[in-house]
């Protein structure tokens, strides 16, 4: 069949659908087979997410074309089967299914696999019609009673496309891991024509139609596909999945709120449909609930936030807001209604944090919780008001949460992205405070790709916050953390910016947290 024909035919099924729904029977209507010269429907890979003791969810669109709208699909429901085994040979304990691809999630498949075995890998795959996708490993996490050896996860954030290429990920993909913590910045709406190495496939998405388009020029990397088909993934997002520094429904670039939202429901539709979410995070107009909470045997829990859908907008700003250096003395500052988290996330994760009974606790959230302000001689401390540093309040509750949850034994590591650089950190209750007790560990990993802060005002941010044990923004690359009973280990790895197709990362620097001691020490 050629193309003109198959879609001729097609033309015809969706007729026919269109038909059965005005006579009430779309329920009754099959799901079309898929088009046998349609083209490979899994160039944008596989991926899997969400690993729990028994579950995990398995991901792929069909996009024969996915800069075309549609992918190149016509709007049609189209089904496809899944498979997934303990082996890559697909023969000790197979299990098939069948799964509708539908257009209004662009053809996406969030398949929720459960009924699993804790603690051990899966092979899953993907087949419509003759085509069959590449094979993907997955993990299930261990069981919630499990004594543990240890946790590894590899932590990443920031990866713009145009502004270098994903050694880090062809690295991730090789390494043995229980899980890829990404924590934002996955796409970037935006470009710097001075920092364009490999162009976005089009301007700024407004759009849904663009959003998708966005998302499927990241994913026809080959690293990023390896890196999902190597690992389950755990997600949270920052600002670019929409747009830079957006707040709730502020939008620096200055749409009012009813516009912004209707961009923000197209941007988090689009990054619903192409990360392996559960598929009940489906969107409802402009809210996804993203942020959420994974145990790790007896060893460790998760918690996952987000720091955008629910923020006060940026203080001392005008009414476009967005992120700027602004004085520590901006008096909105000191508001203790101003909130990162929103008031019933915040409570959320202060109750978990308050029952909690797992000797480690981990918090990823978008960005960077330790200062990082500037001092200026006579003049009170410059800080980013997009930053943790602009909401002062939000941040000393978020400590109190941790402090008190680890006063009676545990740890607390925070594990952050956003600022595109490597941070190791102690965090004090009282930040800039150097007689208040030092509650927590950070971890910020630099950007996979993104472009850093030029090192004399990098020199300044450590020269202002003696916290900082460690804080380098002109290498690109990830965390790699090892967690036991004993001690969370993290490796800095690192490649010189911008990130080369291939490049080999090394250990900027290395850290251990010893179990009940709160501060990371240098290897
Ligand atoms: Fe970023
Ligand atoms: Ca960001």
């Amino acid at each position: 069949m050629d193309r003109r024909t198959l879609f001729r035919h097609l033309g015809r099924q969706a007729a026919a659908l269109a038909l059965a729904r005005l006579f009430g029977a779309a329920q009754a209507q099959p799901a079309a087979p898929w088009p046998v010269d349609a083209g490979d429907p899994f160039t944008l890979g596989v991926a899997s997410g969400m690993p729990r003791p028994d579950s995990v969810v398995i991901w792929t669109r069909l996009a024969p074309r996915p800069h075309d709208i549609g992918g190149g699909l016509p709007p049609l429901p189209f089904s496809v089967r899944w498979e997934l085994a303990e082996d890559e040979r697909f023969g000790a304990g197979l299990r098939r299914g069948e799964f509708i691809a539908r257009p209004e999630n662009a053809h996406a498949l969030h398949v929720e696999l459960r009924g699993l075995a804790s603690a051990r890998p899966y092979f899953y795959r993907f087949i419509a019609g003759d085509t069959v996708s590449a094979v993907g490993r997955t993990r299930t996490a261990p069981a919630e009673d499990a004594p543990l050896a240890r946790l590894r996860l590899a932590l990443a954030s920031c990866q713009h496309y145009e502004q270098g290429w994903y050694a880090a990920h062809a690295e991730i993909a090789a390494r043995e891991l229980d899980f890829v913590l990404f924590v934002g910045d996955y796409i970037y709406e935006s470009s710097n024509p001075r920092h364009r190495l490999r162009p976005h496939e089009g301007p700024v998405p407004q759009t849904l139609d663009a959003y998708r388009a966005r998302h499927a020029t990241y994913k026809l990397d080959a690293d990023l596909r390896a890196a999902h088909a190597a690992h389950p993934w755990i997600l949270t997002w920052d600002d670019h999945e929409v747009e830079n520094d957006y707040a709730a429904d502020a939008s620096p670039s200055g749409l009012d709120a009813p516009a912004f939202l209707r961009r923000r429901a197209a941007a988090y539709q689009a990054y619903f449909e192409h990360l392996p979410v559960s598929p009940s995070m489906a969107p409802r107009g402009a809210a996804m609930r993203i942020h959420d909470h994974f145990r790790w045997g007896r060893l460790a829990e998760l918690w996952t936030l987000d720091g955008r859908q629910y923020r006060s907008v940026q203080a001392c700003g005008n009414a476009a807001a967005g992120g700027r250096t602004i004085g520590g003395d901006c008096e909105e500052l000191a508001d203790p209604a101003r909130t990162v988290f929103g008031a019933a996330q915040e409570r959320w994760l202060a109750d978990g944090l308050a029952g909690s009974v797992r000797p480690w606790r981990l918090l990823a959230q978008g960005s960077q919780l330790g200062a990082s302000g500037v001092a200026v001689p006579g003049q009170a401390r410059r800080v980013f008001s997009d930053g943790w540093d602009g909401y002062p309040r939000a941040r000393e509750r978020l400590l109190d949460a941790i402090a008190s949850s680890t006063a009676a034994g545990g740890n607390a590591l925070v594990l952050g992205g956003d600022v595109h650089r490597h941070v190791a950190a102690q965090l004090r209750q009282r930040p800039d405070d150097p007689r208040s007790p030092v509650v927590a560990a950070e971890f910020v990993c630099t950007s996979i790709s993104s472009r850093g802060l030029a090192e004399a005002r990098m020199a300044a941010i450590r020269a202002g916050n003696p916290d900082l044990l460690h804080a380098r923004g002109d290498e690109r690359g990830y965390a790699l953390l090892e967690i036991t009973a004993r001690a969370a280990h993290c490796d800095l790895r690192a490649t010189p910016h911008p990130a080369q197709p291939g490049a080999a990362l090394h250990t900027q620097a290395s850290f251990t947290v010893e179990a009940g001691r709160p501060e990371p020490v240098r290897d």
